[in-house]
């Protein structure tokens, strides 16, 4: 398969590809924001057999959980959560709220490190990032390598905007995130999201006030395919 056949495929052509070429070492990963419904509807839908890897960092909003609930009841996911410290071990570890002094370490023990675990067992990852969430995110293809991890990610929905995000979940009666609702546009931990006003940039509640604008799963060195 050429570079431009896979970036021009659909979401769910890409899904359907990505099924055949890796099967069973193929995984989705979830943090119960919008993203994740579509992600794990459209699964469903396609009828395809992918694990469920999620990133709990154990310092997620009570909504976010109970979204994760929904979601795996409606659709019988088949859902693994790498393991992470407790948060009391850390404040053991690197001293109180490490999350206001040094947020990337912080990122690192509690998403990096327990994903580079999970991803382990598969060839490829199934991420929900877009491109018009950040200009970070802005040159997301949707094949890539990923050298830090060692796998194939995938990013079907990296041509999608919002509002299609929304429509999608609309039409489909997909449970999703209730905090979206209350300004949360871009979900993460307790202590480093906020609601933003409309006027904000989609990912401007996440570590605001910093100049930090990933949690660092997502930033490496790459190669397009
Ligand atoms: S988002 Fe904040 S609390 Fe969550 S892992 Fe990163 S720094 Fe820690």
């Amino acid at each position: 398969m050429q570079p431009e056949e896979l970036e021009t495929m659909t979401a769910e052509e890409l899904l359907r590809w990505a099924a055949e070429e890796f099967g069973e070492r193929l995984c989705l990963t979830c943090s119960w924001q919008k993203q994740s419904s579509v992600l794990v509807h459209m699964v469903s839908e396609l009828r395809l057999d992918v694990d469920v890897v999620e990133l709990d960092t154990h310092l997620f909003f009570r909504e976010t959980y109970e979204t994760r609930d929904a979601l795996v009841d409606r659709y019988g996911l088949r859902l693994s959560s790498p393991g992470v410290i407790t948060v009391a071990e850390q404040h053991r570890r690197e001293g109180p709220n490490l999350w206001e002094r040094d947020p990337d370490r912080c990122c690192h023990i509690r998403k990096v490190e327990p994903l580079l675990e999970a991803l382990g067992p598969y060839g490829a990852w199934i991420s929900g990032i877009r491109r018009d969430q950040s200009p970070s995110r802005a040159a997301t293809p949707k094949v890539q390598w990923s050298e830090r991890y060692g796998v194939w990610k995938l990013h079907p929905l990296a041509d999608w905007d919002e509002k299609r995000v929304w429509a999608y979940i609309a039409v489909n009666e997909i449970p999703f995130n209730p905090l979206h609702e209350a300004g949360y546009r871009s979900i993460g931990c307790i202590p480093c999201t906020r609601p933003i006003s409309p006027d904000e940039e989609e990912r401007a509640g996440r570590w605001a006030g910093s100049d930090k604008l990933e949690c660092g799963i997502h930033v490496e060195r790459t190669t397009h395919v």
